[in-house]
Formats: structure tokens, sequence, C-alpha cells
């Protein structure tokens, strides 16, 4: 095997491609040199040699040894120096470099190869001893820091002190004098620290480099890192070892770093940051301020430093050549860093750069623009995910904000308002114009209307899955949850955190985006949707096969996702419209009722305020299609709890208190997620969902007089298992439609089709295809019922699942490929035997994350429903997983 490859002007062994090989900082490195830009001679040991590190207990391949001797000789060619030479040393950096950047590894050990000897020897050769022993102190304690694991406070405390006997406040006030004797202490403390003298020999001093760089691949927080952002333990790391150049030389000597494009706005503009006379990461370290490359960056940041522009106008020019060419190279915005040394730019990293969400988005249209990359290229460019923050008001970056209590950030955007402790009370106030933010230990289904109302939600409470998580990111709210530090008492009405108590009433900020809670309003700006999103998203359109659908019910929700680009309702959850409080009193007479009579009669007060629900939603989705599930919940949901409930019904039911209290404990059901729900509802109260389809029909039929033509109305039945449920329900609704045709004259287009959400249903699909015309996906109780597991209960052992690696994610959030996914490829195949024309679809959760989006568009789905806010996520993930 070849351990080592080199890199410079004259010889280059690998290339950007290699990365896996060299990691990222090596191959680009390769790649510059490659492309005769000016790279210091190194040379790259592999990750491959990392590996066979960890395999053979912490012991380097038997050739490693020559191969890196002969790198060093081939940097002492390149630049005509010596390693170790007392008159003309060669200083090298050891830089480590994994496949991706990993924060938490060992860092950089700059000036390598100095020693008592060369370091006088670079003294002489420069003419300049202050460079010299500032140079060797930085060595020292980065090589004591890094390799030794002496702790940093040990040099700070020497050069304090030193600074204190002297009187003065800046390094740069220390004379050649002092740093030599701050370099003898330094020796000092880390002989008293580790019991050994500070490594003189070079070849030593190297291969400690190396070992170090190895080494803290394993070390915990590298460890943390990997896992938290899904790294595999085996790719190891690289070690790269490079010709030192000196920006600490003098006035015509700098160092800085630069992003091709803004990282925050995508502008096209040249962005970054140098300091005259300084080494190394003086830039980031905030020690001294970093003066701006452009005019124009220090005027927009009202700096009265001079630029780099100003300062050295010939090899900010060259820069600047670098950027471009950096950028037609790569086809992709460039994060670089550079060093001068007396006046001669080097270049000494690469990468792409880092964005924003904003950014991406606007390099990706403009770059394609630009005709560096093609609309595919673009539309691959952006994560999905990220668009969620683009779509909501976010916090003004320039605002003040005191932060009290920090939640998880269970649906993004900004919101302030006054506090209502109850759902009612968010939605009388908001009724009244005032902006809400609802505060609760945990929501239920029958906060339903307090969420929607609100501006944002606020919880003590639960987890990302939790009922206001899941809830508000489907409604587009934000939402913080389980901010566990807040008390809330919902009877005083009043929540307290850290000696604050915050009263009905009184203003808050969240933020869905990062959980934190902030006292007061905190100003936010509103989302662009325009220009580069509208253009991304054209793009997208013309490669996606899948069409997108929104799970809505309101007409708010209706118009969002029309305005995002929704091709249709895919899910329309019915029971939704009968929490409002206008209409619970009815639905709970309807489910109350003793016999046919009485339910007829509560439902027939339903049955107008229905109708007009979808007489809304067909206008809004015009043509588009709209599918409707019928009443799903389990009837336990509806049932009244408190002495005023139960006695609202028994006044509009003309029954006795007790008559309702007995019958609501009849209902009581002890396992309300299986019990009687679904079409159970329907094949036991077959009125109920006669009303629905009519509701529906006659709906249909008014708006088709009204606008020439009506949304085409997909009615579903939800949780079937069995097919015989099917038929017959769809016998109750055919037998409706003719009625309502009849009736109002107007031919209404209609289908009838179920949604798959338990196991059984997929396996029976073939015949249950028969009468059903769509299938609609239903993963989350699909998800449940496949797991025996509880969506409500999970979160307190999933975490613990995924803490074990017995699962890899949430089933909740991303699709269950192997096992849930299985059915749902079992139930489209055998389903479209029966019935070729079958269309398939998904609503839910997983209708809008990406990577569930990806396994639709490949078992041939033809659409997937997701919530309004979701919608222009699930397009672009779409074309993704078309091209
Ligand atoms: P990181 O991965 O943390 O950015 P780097 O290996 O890029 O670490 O090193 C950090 C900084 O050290 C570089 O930005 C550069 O300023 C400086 N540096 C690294 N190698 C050299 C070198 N050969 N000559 C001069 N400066 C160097
Ligand atoms: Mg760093
Ligand atoms: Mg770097």
């Amino acid at each position: 095997a070849k351990w080592v490859y080199r890199f410079g002007a004259d010889q280059t062994e690998g290339r950007a491609e290699m990365k896996n090989l060299l990691g990222g900082k090596g191959a680009n490195l390769a790649e510059m040199a490659s492309l005769g830009l000016p790279v210091p001679p190194g040379f790259t040991i592999t990750t491959e040699v990392c590996t066979y590190f960890y395999a053979n207990a912490r012991k380097y391949p038997a050739e490693l040894e020559a191969e890196v001797k002969a790198g060093v000789a081939h940097i002492e060619k390149a630049v005509g120096m010596r390693f170790g030479d007392s008159e003309n040393p060669l200083l090298v950096s050891v830089r480590s470099g994994a496949r991706v950047s990993m924060p938490g590894m060992m860092d950089t050990v700059l000036n390598l190869g100095l020693n008592d000897d060369t370091t006088e020897g670079l003294a002489k050769k420069s003419g300049d001893r202050r460079f010299a022993y500032d140079s060797y102190r930085r060595f020292i304690q980065m090589y004591g820091n890094v390799v030794l694991g002496v702790e940093h406070h040990n040099f700070e405390e020497v050069l304090e002190l030193h600074k204190q006997d002297r009187g003065v406040d800046l390094d740069t006030d220390l004379s050649a004098e002092d740093w030599l004797k701050i370099i003898g202490e330094y020796k000092q403390r880390i002989e008293e620290e580790i019991g050994k003298p500070f490594p003189q020999d070079p070849h030593q001093q190297l291969w400690g480099a190396i070992g170090a760089v190895f080494g803290s691949w394993d070390i915990p927080r590298a460890k943390t890192y990997r896992k938290l952002n899904n790294i595999p333990e085996e790719w190891g790391t690289a070690v790269n070892v490079q010709a030192m150049v000196f920006g600490n030389m003098g006035d015509d000597c700098a160092t800085g770093v630069a992003f091709t494009r803004n990282p925050s706005t995508g502008t096209k503009e040249f962005y970054g940051e140098y300091l005259v006379n300084a080494q190394g990461e003086d830039v980031v370290a905030g020690i001294r301020t970093p003066q701006h490359l452009t005019l124009e960056g220090k005027k927009a940041n009202k700096s009265t430093l001079p630029a780099m522009e100003e300062v050295m106008p010939e090899v900010f020019k060259q820069l600047d050549q670098v950027r471009s060419q950096l950028e037609k190279h790569y086809r992709d915005m460039q994060d670089i860093e550079f060093t001068v040394q007396q006046g001669k730019l080097y270049m000494l990293q690469t990468r792409n750069g880092k964005r924003t969400a904003q950014a991406a988005l606007k390099i990706a249209v403009d770059l394609c623009n630009e005709g560096l990359i093609d609309r595919k290229t673009a539309v691959a460019r952006v994560d999905p995910a990220s668009l969620d923050q683009l779509l909501h008001p976010r916090l003004d970056p320039k605002a003040k904000k005191e932060v009290i209590a920090r939640g998880l950030p269970a649906s993004p955007g900004a919101a302030f308002g006054k506090i209502a402790f109850t759902a009612d009370a968010a939605e009388d106030r908001a009724a009244k114009g005032e902006q809400v933010i609802l505060v609760r230990v945990e929501t239920s289904p029958e906060d339903i209307h307090g969420m929607h109302a609100a501006a944002g939600i606020l919880t003590t409470r639960g987890g990302m899955t939790s009922h206001a998580a899941v809830v508000a990111r489907g409604m587009g709210r934000p939402c913080v949850s389980g901010a566990g530090d807040l008390r809330v008492d919902e009877v005083q009405k009043t929540m307290t955190v850290r000696g604050h108590t915050i009263g009905d009433g009184d203003t808050i900020t969240i933020d869905g985006g990062t959980g934190e809670v902030m006292l007061g309003e905190v100003p936010t700006i509103e989302p662009e949707l325009s220009g580069d999103f509208s253009m991304l998203m054209s793009w997208a359109d013309s490669f996606r096969k899948l069409k997108v659908r929104t799970n809505a019910e309101t007409p708010l929700d209706a118009r969002t996702a029309r305005q995002f680009g929704a091709e249709g309702i895919g899910l329309c959850r019915t029971e939704h419209m009968f929490f409002d409080t206008s209409r619970i009193v009815a639905m709970r007479e309807t489910i109350m009722a003793e016999d046919v009579e009485g339910r007829k009669k509560a439902l027939a007060k339903l049955l107008p305020m229905q109708r007009q629900d979808f007489v809304e939603l067909f206008q809004i989705m015009r043509g588009l299609p709209v599918t409707i599930r019928l009443l799903d919940p389990p009837l336990h949901e509806f049932l009244p709890h408190s002495k005023e409930e139960l006695a609202e019904v028994a006044k509009a039911s003309n029954h006795s208190v007790e008559w309702v209290t007995h019958r609501a404990t009849l209902l009581k059901e002890s396992n309300p997620m299986l019990g009687h729900r679904g079409c159970r509802l329907g094949i036991t109260y077959p009125e109920i969902y006669e009303m629905q389809a009519r509701a529906i029909f006659e709906a249909a039929a008014e708006v088709k007089k009204k606008q020439g033509e009506t949304a085409e109305a997909e009615i579903m039945i939800p949780l079937v298992g069995i097919p015989k449920e099917l038929s017959l329900m769809r016998a109750v609704i055919d037998k409706v439609a003719r009625e309502v045709i009849k009736e109002t004259g107007v031919e209404l287009p209609y289908s009838v089709g179920t949604m798959i959400e338990l196991p059984r249903a997929c396996l029976l699909a073939d015949q249950i295809a028969k009468d059903a015309a769509f299938f609609s996906f239903g993963t989350n109780d699909l998800t449940q019922t496949t797991y025996g597991l509880s969506r409500d209960d999970a979160g307190r052992f999933l975490q613990a699942y995924e803490r074990q690696g017995i699962i890899k994610q949430d089933p909740f959030i991303s699709l269950d490929q192997e096992g849930v996914g299985e059915l749902v490829k079992i139930a489209a195949e055998r389903g479209r035997k029966t019935r070729a024309n079958l269309k398939l679809g998904i609503c839910g959760e997983h209708g809008g994350d990406p990577a569930s989006i990806h396994f639709c568009s490949e078992v041939g789905l033809d659409y997937v429903s997701c919530s309004p806010y979701r919608v222009p996520i699930a397009k672009l993930a779409a074309a993704q997983a078309a091209l």
C-alpha cells in the first residue's frame, strides 16, 4: 500500500476526488496545487494509516517511517531548506483532516521543527529575533497543549505575569528579550507538568504530532461529534504535513479567512477577514479585531481599520482572482484560508463553505444563472429540510433579547404575544384581535382550536413528537415544547422561572427554531418567498414525478398550502371540524344518543355546518382533488368530562345530567386507539357517515353551481382491515350520492377509497382494491399498528432505544422502510394487481419527511400529502428523488 501522498508545485499525487483517502483538507490542497495555485508543499498521510493504527494496537504500518522521511525530503527539496538544520531550518505544520471537517479533534500544530537551536537559525536568517521567538513560543504552547496535554491556563498564567511585570497590555508590546524569557518559563512549566523536558528533536516532534492527530480520532469529544452527526467510526482521519509560511514576519505579512460569497445572505461578494502580522487562527481567536478584505465589507461593517484592498492592493487582486478560479473549478461557494508572507500569497485551505438556508438557495440559483451548474445540480444543492427556516417569520437578528428559558425547537418560526393559559382563552382573545401565545403543561386534541388561534405554542412537558409539537408543525405554528425550567400554574394562571413570575396577558416571545423563550416582545421579520425561492421551486417542479398535496381542514391552511403550490388536499380530517366550541356539544349529543332517532336529531344540527366547511374547501381548491376522511377518532375522545360539559350536553339533548353521566361512563374505553373508531363507527352508526357524505355532495353541488367547477371529492373510509367493511361503507356513500345528484340535478365527480393503516389491510389489499378507487397510506397508524407501539407514549422509551442503537431513528418521524415500508410495498403491489389505475398516496407526518418521500417515489406512489408548511419541502425532496 501507499501511505503517503505528496503535493506541491513540482509533484502532486492526490486529487479532490480522493477525500476518502486523503481527507477533505489533503484532497483539496492537492487539487489547488494541481491548479497551479500557490500552495506550500507538503504531504498527506492517508486515512488508511488511521484505520491500520486502530486495528493494530496503535502501531503504524512498517513502511510508514520511510515514506514520511521521503515526504520530508520532498518538502526540503521544494523549498530549499532542511528540517532540523540550525542555519536554514524547515518548519512544518501538522494538520488533521477527516473526510468531513470535525471540530473536537486535534487542531493544528504550527511552526514544528523549532528548538533552541533552529530558533537561533531562524532569527539569524530572517534578521528578526522577535519573529523567531514569537514563532517558537507559539509552537511550544500549541505542541504543549495539543500533543503533550498541558492545559492552556499554564501558558496564560506565565504570559499574564510577564505582561504585568513589564507593565504592558498587548502581546505586540513584548520585545524579543521578553519572549525569550517566556520561552524559558514555558519549557519549565511543561517539564513540571509532564515530568519530561520539551522535546528538542524535530523528528521526535513530528512523530509526536502525527500520533496526536491519529489519537484524537478516539477522544470522547470527537466520538460524540461523530455520533451526533452520523459520521462512521471507520472513516478515520488523515494527517497533513506542510511547509510553514509566515504571516507574522512583519507588516507585509498577513493571514486570513474568506468566503467566495456571503455565507449568510448568499450575495456574490468577497466576504472575509484578515490580520496584518499574524499567524494561524489569530483571526478567529478574537485576540485582535480582524480587518475586512474589501472596501465594501469595511463600509458595510462600519469598520475603521483599513481593508486588505487598500493595504495590499496587489496581493488582494491576486486573491480575488484565486477566488473566481476556485469557484469556477469547484462550481460552488468556497471557504478559504490564506497567508501572505512578505507580499507573497499562499493558499492553505479550500472547501465548500457552510451557509444558511437562505444563502444556499440564492447561491444555487445564482450559480445556475451564471452557467456554472445546471438546474438539476441547483435543485440537488438545497437541503429540503432547511427550507423550513425560510417559510416562517424569524427573530430580527439585530434585536435585543432576554432568554428566560429553553425548550425543544419543536416547530420553526418566531412569534411573540400575550400569554393565554387555556385554549378557550386563546381563542376568545385572538378573536378580539389580540396576538396570543398559548402556554400549557402539555396539549391534547381538545386544545386544537386554541393552538390554531395562537401565534405560537409553549409547553413545559413533552418532546419533539409530543401532541403540541406534531400539531404545531402541522399548522405551521412556532412551538417550543418541553421547556422544563418553567413552572406553569394553570389554576393561578402564572408561569414562573428563576425569579420571574409572568402572568396571564404578559408578553413573551418564542423561537421555535432554537427553543428559546424570551421575555417581552422581540421583533420578527417576515419570510421572503418570491425571487430565488419561486425560481428554484419551478425548477424542482420540472423534475418532479410525485404530486404533492396537503393535509388541511381549515380554509386558512388550505389557502396557505395553495400559496405554497399544493396540488390538492390529500387528507381532510373531518373530526377536527367538530372540536370547535360551537359544535362539540352537537357532536357529543350524537355519540351519546341511545338510538338512531336521537343520533339523527343531533346530526341534523351538524349537517349545515359541515356542508359549509366543505363549500369553502372546494372553492379554494377549485378543480383539484380533495380527499375527505370520514369520522375516525375514538368516540372516547369526544366524551364530556367536566360538570359544565355534562350539563351542556344534557340541556341540548333534553336529558338529565344523571343520564348523560351514565352514558359517558358506558362509552369509556380502555384502549380507545384500538377501539370504537374509524369505519367501525360507520358500521355501527351509518347515519354519521351518511350525514358526512351528504354534506360533501351538497357542498360540491353548491360550488359547482356557483363556480362552474368543483373539486373532485375523494371520500376516504378510515381504518379498514376487512374488505367487507369497505364494501358496506361504499354502498352507503353511493346511495347518498345518487340521492343528492337526483335532488340537485348536478353531476358530481367523486370516488371512494380507503386509508391503509392496518397490517391486515396491506395483506388483503388485492381484495380491498375491488371497492377502492384509491389507497392513502396512513403511516402514522400503520407505524403504530405494525410496531404495536403507541405514538403518544413512545417518547418515554424511544430515546433509550436510539441510544442503544436498537433503532436508528424515531419511526414516527422517518418511515421505517424495512418494516412498515415493506407493508406499503406489498399493499401497493397487491392493490394494483386488482386495479391497475389504483391511485396511491401517503398522508401523515411522513409525507413531509424527505427520506420518506424518496421511499414513496421509489415505491411508485402517485402523491404525498403533508402539512401546508411542508409542501415546498416535499416538492423539493420529490424533485431530488426524481433526479
Ligand atoms: P482547522 O482545520 O482547524 O482549520 P488548519 O489545519 O486549517 O486547522 O489550520 C488552521 C490555521 O493554521 C490555518 O488556517 C492557517 O492559518 C494555519 N496554518 C496551517 N498550516 C499552515 C502553514 N503550512 N503555514 C502557515 N500557516 C498554516
Ligand atoms: Mg480550527
Ligand atoms: Mg482550516
